[in-house]
């Protein structure tokens, strides 16, 4: 049952869940499942959509941000966007657990599962862990860094956060709270690609994308840190619609910063990434 809808940003919004059970088995970064088929608002839609694509439409993965210490359970969902002559489908679900989800209503979750998780052993392999997110794609790495900076004392963490605007920063006061009160083992910086409030602009808020500068500032060894990347990538999606262009699908966040992290010397089995397509 939904218990509280958090409005984060205009787009973005945390559904709490609770589930009846009082301990939940998951790890931070897992992942549980929504099947849109459950939603009697959505069926004709649903319908549609699968005529038109010729197939059935999958159940949908999101991230929890809660971290598996915390009493309730929770996900962040990023309203998708149909943009005309972009896209070439509206959206199916995340519109409707944004913006038409209330307290109260029932869902079907399925899980919790997934590979971006921390190993249970990480204060053996590393002093240091870099978070590089952008969007909704800190989800998961928010729960890690909640869960880490509770059960892993000698584990500190930078986070590169990407957005466009000061206003689309998901957890914001979140993270401002939790790097006040971890100041020794949690550094957030932002970088902002569109954001015009010049005067928020300093050591912490950067202007423009992640780049392989700023990544070299934060990271003092290309070697020893572990090394969280999440974000959007090319679809394939994006890789069909090019082929038919006769062009190849630009890199995306997550393309971009792995060649930035290659170039500046860090090991691919240091890299854990995930993929919102
Ligand atoms: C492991 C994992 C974790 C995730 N965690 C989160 C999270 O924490 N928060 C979050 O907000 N999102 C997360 N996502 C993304 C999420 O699962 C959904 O992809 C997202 O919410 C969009 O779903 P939708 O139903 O709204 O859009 P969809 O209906 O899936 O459409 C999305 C885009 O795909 C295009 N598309 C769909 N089908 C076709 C087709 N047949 N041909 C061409 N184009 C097509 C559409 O045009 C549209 O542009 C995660 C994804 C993964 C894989």
């Amino acid at each position: 049952m939904v218990a509280d809808v958090i409005i984060e940003t205009p787009d973005t919004t945390t559904l709490v869940l609770f589930t009846g059970n009082d301990r939940l088995e998951y790890h931070a970064g897992h992942f549980l499942t929504i099947d849109p088929h459950q939603f009697e608002a959505l069926q004709r839609f649903t319908a549609f959509l699968e005529d038109l694509k010729g197939k059935r439409e999958l159940p949908r993965a999101y991230s929890m941000c809660s971290a598996p210490h915390e009493r309730y359970l929770a996900i962040t969902v990023k309203e998708e966007r149909y943009v005309s002559g972009q896209t070439k489908f509206p959206p199916l679900l995340s519109p409707l657990l944004v913006k038409r989800t209330v307290r109260g209503m029932r869902l079907v979750v399925t899980g919790f599962t997934g590979p971006y998780t921390l190993p249970a052993d990480v204060a053996s392999q590393t002093d240091h862990v870099v978070h590089i997110c952008a969007g909704s794609g800190s989800v998961p790495n928010f729960s890690m860094i909640k869960f880490a900076l509770e059960h892993h004392p000698k584990v500190r963490h930078t986070l590169v956060y990407s957005n466009k605007t000061w206003d689309d920063v998901i957890f914001r006061d979140a993270l401002t709270q939790l790097a006040a009160q971890h100041a020794d083992r949690l550094t957030v910086v932002h970088t902002l690609t569109r954001e015009t409030d010049e005067s928020l602009f300093g050591a912490s808020i950067r202007r423009g994308r992640i780049t392989r500068a700023l990544l070299g500032e934060v990271i003092p060894s290309a070697t020893e840190p572990l090394f969280y990347v999440c974000g959007p990538g090319i679809s394939k999606w994006d890789v069909m619609a090019a082929k038919q262009a006769g062009t190849t699908a630009p890199p995306r966040f997550l393309e971009t910063v792995l060649e930035e992290l290659a170039a500046l010397g860090v090991p691919q089995a240091r890299i854990k990434r995930e993929f919102y397509g």
